[in-house]
């Protein structure tokens, strides 16, 4: 590792929170991220009351962005629902304006922003053209999938890894009247998906299937979506104006329940790639923050050789939460495991504490 500035590659939210954190701690970096343009990231867009506390310790006013406040979750058993206080306000928003307003406040504070695809061989990251780039330390911020060089275990995902759906909706007034201050989850053999109101008049609809699941509905979300509206009136209703011709965005392999636990001296892996919790829990965004955090601490105390006692410490900080969103989401997709939730969701207290046991502290 040389003398150089750190390297976070990776312009999403742990690799703009890691620019941020590191300009705080007054060592701007190089942010190399490979999409030219902000996009719409797929994901639930639910950021959870830590997850608002941590981008506010960013200096990110999520009140000023806009969103949807959430007071309330929904637990829907195709006709039955169970509906609980959220232990404290969260708020529906798009990927598109919070990784705008996380990129636009590294910039702010001296982050350089180039665009490039990063290769990584070992602990050192190299562009398109096989150039090396100096670092003087590397945070890899690249998200669920591989980045060439840097791979997971081939099984990470599982034997029956989960495909993430989404489809954006306009919030018509009888859908912004149903979802008003709340999130729903619909949940159904083999898969569940979340529903909310975001900003820009939109409500958007996210799922996490089963591949299986998926291919016996023919392997397109709109019939997975034909046979779910046979069994969940409530979620037909939800999306009764969506088009014949609707466009799902989707994306396959998620690895949930992995977590990093190792890592070379100068390499500290955040966000997805430190940890990849289910979606049920609405709390990724909320470890990418968290993981940004912890790295940047351990650098400007230990410099590039802490990143292995880093990584280690912050697998384990992540265990309990990625362990019990796990079992909540393997109940809810087992057959009949979705009325045994919304059984257990309907004992007083038991949502806030699954709510509390989910969250990264
Ligand atoms: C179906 C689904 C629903 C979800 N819903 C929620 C939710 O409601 N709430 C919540 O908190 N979390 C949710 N999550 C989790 C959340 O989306 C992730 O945990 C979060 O995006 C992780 O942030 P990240 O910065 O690590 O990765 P990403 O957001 O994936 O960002 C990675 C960035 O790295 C860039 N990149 C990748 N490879 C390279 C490369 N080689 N060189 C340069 N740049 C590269 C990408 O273009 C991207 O911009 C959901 C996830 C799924 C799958």
């Amino acid at each position: 590792m040389s003398s150089a500035r750190p390297l976070v590659i990776g312009g999403g939210p742990a690799g703009a929170a890691a620019a941020i954190r590191l300009a705080m701690a007054g060592t701007p970096a190089l942010l190399v991220e490979r999409n030219r343009t902000i996009g719409d990231a797929l994901c639930g867009g639910f950021l959870s009351w830590r997850t608002l506390d941590r981008l506010r310790a960013l200096g990110v006013d999520p009140d000023a962005i806009g969103g949807h406040r959430v007071t309330r979750l929904a637990l829907i058993d195709g006709t039955r629902e169970t509906v609980r206080a959220l232990p404290y306000p969260a708020l529906g928003l798009s990927r598109y304006a919070m990784d705008t307003a996380l990129i636009e406040r590294a910039i702010a504070l001296g982050t350089e922003v180039r665009h490039a695809t990063v290769r990584m061989d070992g602990a050192e990251a190299f562009d398109e053209s096989g150039v090396a780039i100096p670092a003087s330390a590397v945070f890899l911020a690249s998200g669920k999938h591989e980045t060439r060089g840097a791979s997971r275990p081939r099984d990470a995902a599982g034997p029956d890894p989960f495909v993430g759906i989404r489809l954006r909706l306009a919030a018509t007034p009888a859908l912004a009247r149903a979802l008003d201050e709340r999130i729903e989850m619909h949940m159904f053999e083999g898969g569940y998906c979340g529903v909310v109101l975001q900003d820009g008049a939109s409500a958007n609809l996210c799922m996490a299937v089963r591949k299986s699941r998926l291919a016996r509905a023919g392997g397109k979300p709109a019939g997975l979506f034909a046979e779910l509206f046979a069994t969940h009136p409530i979620l037909r209703e939800r999306l009764a104006e969506m088009p014949d011709d609707a466009a799902f965005d989707a994306i396959g392999h998620v690895p949930y329940g992995w977590r990093a636990r190792e890592t070379l001296p100068g390499l500290f892996r955040l966000g997805d790639q430190a940890g990849c919790i289910p979606s049920f829990a609405g709390e990724g965004i909320g470890i990418a923050l968290a993981s940004a955090e912890a790295a940047v601490d351990a650098w400007v105390k230990g410099g590039a050789e802490a990143a292995p006692e880093y990584q280690r410490r912050f697998g384990a900080h992540i265990a309990g939460p990625v362990r019990t969103a796990g079992l909540v989401t393997k109940l809810s997709v087992r057959p009949s495991g979705a009325s045994v939730l919304a059984r257990l969701a309907a004992i007083p207290g038991a949502t806030g504490l699954a709510g509390r046991l989910t969250r990264v502290s």
